[in-house]
């Protein structure tokens, strides 16, 4: 059995489109994510097709059932974060530059980290509190 991609799909909760639709749609289209047709006007999704056909796709949509009021964070049961590849370092402080044009808190500017040599890394969380990263790490996503 081979997989293909890494992963097929994440669907994220989110408590008002009309600020994560925007959000999603300046991060993963900056990344290279295209916008797929939306099929229902409650959702919206993003895909990125690798070099071997396989998608893996992004949804944001309202919740199926009544959220709490709450809004998520790290420290809960469940995504810590997500993080995205950049090819570059300047595509990091580029990724850093766009979100803030669109008006996002960015309250991890690009800085180096230890993890692994070379690691380089924005961290910002959507309009829910979901963290995400774009990071350049090139023992894992060696630079073009
Ligand atoms: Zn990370």
């Amino acid at each position: 059995m081979a997989i293909r991609g890494f992963l097929s799909h994440i669907d994220l909760n989110v408590s008002d489109l009309s600020a994560s639709v925007p959000f999603y749609a300046a991060l993963l289209e900056r990344l290279g994510f295209e916008r797929t047709a939306p099929a229902d006007p409650e959702r919206a999704a993003w895909r990125l097709i690798d070099d071997r056909g396989a998608h893996f796709e992004i949804e944001v949509r309202r919740p199926r059932g009544t959220p709490s009021a709450r809004r998520h964070t790290r420290n809960d049961p469940g995504i810590d974060h997500l993080a995205f590849h950049a090819d570059s370092r300047a595509d990091v402080d580029a990724i850093f530059e766009h979100l803030l044009d669109h008006g996002v808190a960015v309250d991890e500017p690009p800085r180096g980290y230890d993890y692994s040599p070379g690691y380089y890394a924005v961290g910002f969380d959507d309009p829910d509190g979901i963290r995400l990263e774009v990071v350049h790490d090139p023992t894992t996503n060696p630079e073009r």
